[in-house]
């Protein structure tokens, strides 16, 4: 018997299959899909079996040393698309495969078991346990057989050893003792502690952090415990964020015409098992949402599963508890902030079948169900669906291939769809469906653009207009809440002098460095270069040199100096870079503890409250200054999202657009709420500019510390792809990046154009290939993106 294995080994030349022999007291135990450890050179190394054969094509091969899984990690559908995508991704079969699985199940984690109840089973398996728990790799073939049925059973339990902190065990906490509520809360004189066992009383259990958070002091919770009405208890860490959440469940709702005529085109595909793929436009606050819920029940019904896609900044709790009190515990959650443990338990709720329904951000898309039913990537338009570190993909294209794997359709959801979706629905490549008025049945909000030229001529300097500020005073003055906008692309602070007009820039990227208040430092965000900040101008010595540009933090301070009775929460990287933060936040301006809720791109989305009456855009345009063909795209498609946060619910919204170029398309689009009308405009500059979706693009990028070396190779490559693609294509180029110079590399840029380009793998392949070779010798290094989401 031989296997033939993808061997981890970070390297090009060897991206290919490797056949080794299956030792005799193995043969029974592997199977396709499961991590092997091989000898490979002088060293050993992790693989995974993709085939087993009776036969193999070379002689004298070597033999796998340990199986590192009782069931493959892999499944046949997994090892498929791994190879789909290396051949159309130009990426490597180890490094897709290696996006594909949860971090737990790569490289330096152990399979570990643990006897659970221990008298279901024979003696002899007993003494195996001698240890709290046993790596898969001290058990012999022979134990694993006979442990597997165990580990299916349950009585044994399959986990990776993870470090201490990876993997908290127990938390302290306190719960109600069987009292009457009602009677115990007469004898009690403190307002806290009457609070605190309210609180208790309604959920049940409560960890000493979550006390804390509710500011219950340790007086308070000892007080309690003395009179015999709570007990302290230690609750383990189930890995699950959402454990200790009431949630309430929800019933469906009797979906409105425009809804119910979508629900039912998807629901036709679903039926016919048929892979069709549908582009829901619906405007924000249009029940999209609900028609996704109640189309993924039918799919349950079925007894198939169902992929549920969300950016990132958009699974907020607020969402995940949508799908939770719908399904309850048949949901997945798979999102950044997880730990590696929590995210392998995930994983394989899913994988066993216990969870049917999965939530999740980009690397959800390879979630491992059999007999998908549907696929729903909402907010489809988002950027963040691309990964943009090697291995790059598309969230959608994965889904489409699964799409068609699975004879399931695919739903692609937004307010605001992307040029190329909607330009393929008018073609009738996807089936279009429209919702276009809101659920709530309320309006759309007003939306006012401030022109901050006139503002600037009127002598007001200050980054809040004249109809913004009464705006505010009246909001807070109302006890109504306001969300403010700040723009954060192309708004990092910066230095400059005022007298010689010097900006101290980064010694290794062609790019200003960014100034950190907190640390009084000025960062390079490409390459981490940290300098302190200086007191005079590095170039002409004058003390006026000052920070430019403003941060969320700056403009923090600047409401607190222009606005009385404002509170404010500001949502930024630094403010939500803790577990859990994001969440607290959003809670605290739920309950109304403060305002204003001031924030970046991380608060566009998701945000649900009813009591928000103004969003304020402080920064319309700095998007629309960016070298980038989408960067009016991207602009329309913020302002529509913030705009839709305004109005949610009984009370009427007002949005405020503060801009430069208040006659800009994107700008204007956007105040109208005209998708159709901006996409008509857009899409004659993309004609014009053989831009997406008239031409599919490729960036090619180059890099060498060598200036001269790079622009002599990159000028090499130009000529090789002429040659190798069709005179229908063009191939513009080499020319220095927008950032020429990243970390000492020089940078330069070739971008194909192309209609339809049969020889395009072929000759990315060959370039891939042999510039790999380059690299190593020479350290040149080639990159390429197909379909990039920015140039
Ligand atoms: P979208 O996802 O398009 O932004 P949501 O699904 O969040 O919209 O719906 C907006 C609001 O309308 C939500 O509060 C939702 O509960 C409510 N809603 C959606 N569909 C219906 C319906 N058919 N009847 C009543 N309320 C609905
Ligand atoms: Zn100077
Ligand atoms: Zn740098």
């Amino acid at each position: 018997m031989y296997a033939r294995i993808v061997v981890d080994v970070n390297a090009k030349r060897v991206d290919r299959l490797f056949d080794y022999e299956v030792p005799e007291q193995l043969k029974s135990v592997v199977q396709i899909g499961m991590r092997v450890v091989v000898p490979f050179g002088p060293r050993k190394r992790q693989g995974y079996i993709i085939e087993l054969m009776d036969e193999a094509h070379e002689k004298e091969l070597k033999s796998i040393l340990h199986i590192q899984d009782m069931t493959p990690e892999l499944n046949k559908e997994l090892i498929a698309l791994s190879e789909w995508m290396q051949t159309t991704h130009i990426a490597k079969r180890i490094a897709v495969l290696d996006i594909m699985l949860p971090r737990a199940v790569k490289g330096k984690y152990h399979k570990v078991y643990r006897l659970e109840e221990p008298e279901e089973i024979s003696d002899e398996l007993y003494t195996l346990f001698r240890k709290q728990q046993v790596r898969i790799s001290s058990l012999s073939a022979d134990d694993i057989l006979k442990l597997k049925p165990y580990v299916e059973s349950g009585v044994i339990t399959e986990d990776i050893e993870v470090n201490q902190q990876q993997q908290v065990k127990t938390l302290k906490a306190v719960e109600l003792c069987d009292i009457n509520v009602e009677q115990a809360l007469a004898t009690l004189r403190s307002d806290k502690q009457k609070d605190c066992l309210l609180s208790l009383a309604d959920e049940g259990r409560l960890t000493l952090k979550e006390l804390k958070a509710r500011d219950f002091s340790a007086a308070v919770v000892s007080g309690l415990e003395k009179k015999g009405l709570i007990r302290k208890i230690e609750i383990e860490a189930a890995r699950d964020p959402f454990a200790h959440r009431t949630v309430h469940p929800d019933a469906k709702k009797v979906l409105l015409t425009e809804q119910q005529a979508a629900y039912n085109r998807i629901r036709q595909s679903i039926d016919d098992e048929e892979h069709r793929v549908f582009l829901l436009h619906g405007i924000t606050g249009s029940g999209k949402t609900e028609v996704y819920l109640q189309t993924i029940a039918d799919v349950l019904a079925q007894n198939k599963t169902a992929l549920m896609l969300v950016p990132e900044i958009a699974l907020t709790p607020q969402m995940v508890e949508r799908f939770k009190a719908r399904f309850g515990d048949e949901v997945a959650v798979m999102h950044s902030g997880l730990s590696i443990g929590e995210r392998y338990d995930e994983w394989r709720k899913i994988r066993s079948g216990q969870a049917r329904v999965s939530v999740g951000a980009r690397s959800s898309v390879f979630a491992p169900f059999e007999n998908l039913g549907i696929i729903i990537i909402d907010e489809e338009h988002e950027a963040s669906y691309k990964q943009e570190d090697y291995p790059r993909y598309h969230a959608r294209d994965v889904a489409f291939w699964r799409g068609s794997y699975h004879n399931c359709p695919v739903v692609l959801g937004s307010a605001t769809p992307s040029l190329e979706s909607y330009a393929r629905a008018e073609k009738g490549v996807y089936e279009l469906l429209t919702i276009q008025t809101r659920a709530n049945q309320f309006p759309v909000p007003t939306v006012q653009v401030v022109n901050m030229r006139d503002e600037l001529a009127a002598g007001n300097r200050s980054m809040f207009s004249a109809e913004l500020t009464r705006a505010i005073n009246d909001r807070i003055q109302k006890g109504e809440q306001i969300v403010l906008f700040l723009n954060r692309r192309g708004h990092a602070q910066f230095l400059l002098c005022r007298d010689c007009g010097h900006v101290p820039n980064c010694p290794n990227c062609d790019i200003s460095l960014t100034y950190h208040k907190v640390t009084d430092e000025l960062k390079c965000h490409y390459c981490g270069h940290k300098e302190y900040k200086p007191l005079t101008c590095p170039n002409c010595e004058s003390e006026h040199i000052r920070e430019m540009g403003v941060g969320t933090q700056k403009v923090e301070e600047l409401i607190y100096q222009h606005f009385e009775g404002a509170r404010v929460i500001r949502m930024d990287n630094d403010t939500t870079s803790r577990k859990g933060a994001h969440e607290q936040l959003l809670t605290k301006f739920k309950n109304q503890e403060a305002n204003i809720l001031l924030g970046t791109q991380m608060i566009a989305k998701g945000l649900d409250f009813p009591n928000i009456t103004l969003v304020g855009v402080l920064n319309a345009d700095t998007m629309l200054n960016l070298p980038d063909f989408r960067s009016s795209e991207r602009t329309f498609q913020l302002l529509t999202q913030v705009a839709g946060r305004a109005g949610r619910a009984d009370k009427e919204g007002h949005v405020i657009i503060q801009t430069y170029n208040p006659e800009h398309y994107a700008v204007q689009y956007a105040k109208n709420n005209d998708y159709a009308g901006f996409y008509k405009e857009e899409m004659t500059y993309r004609k014009i500019g053989k831009y997406p979706p008239y031409y599919y693009l490729v960036n090619l990028v180059f890099s060498h510390a060598e200036m001269k070396e790079v622009l002599l190779e990159s000028k090499h490559i130009h000529q090789t792809l002429l040659q190798h693609l069709s005179p229908s294509s063009y191939v513009l180029g080499p020319a220095p990046c927008t950032i020429a110079r990243i970390n000492n590399q020089y940078r330069f840029q070739i971008i194909i154009k192309f209609k339809s380009e049969p020889a395009l793998l072929e000759a990315l392949t060959y370039l891939d290939d042999h510039y790999y070779d380059k690299f190593v010798k020479n350290k040149f290094s080639l990159s390429i993106d197909i379909n990039p989401q920015m140039l």
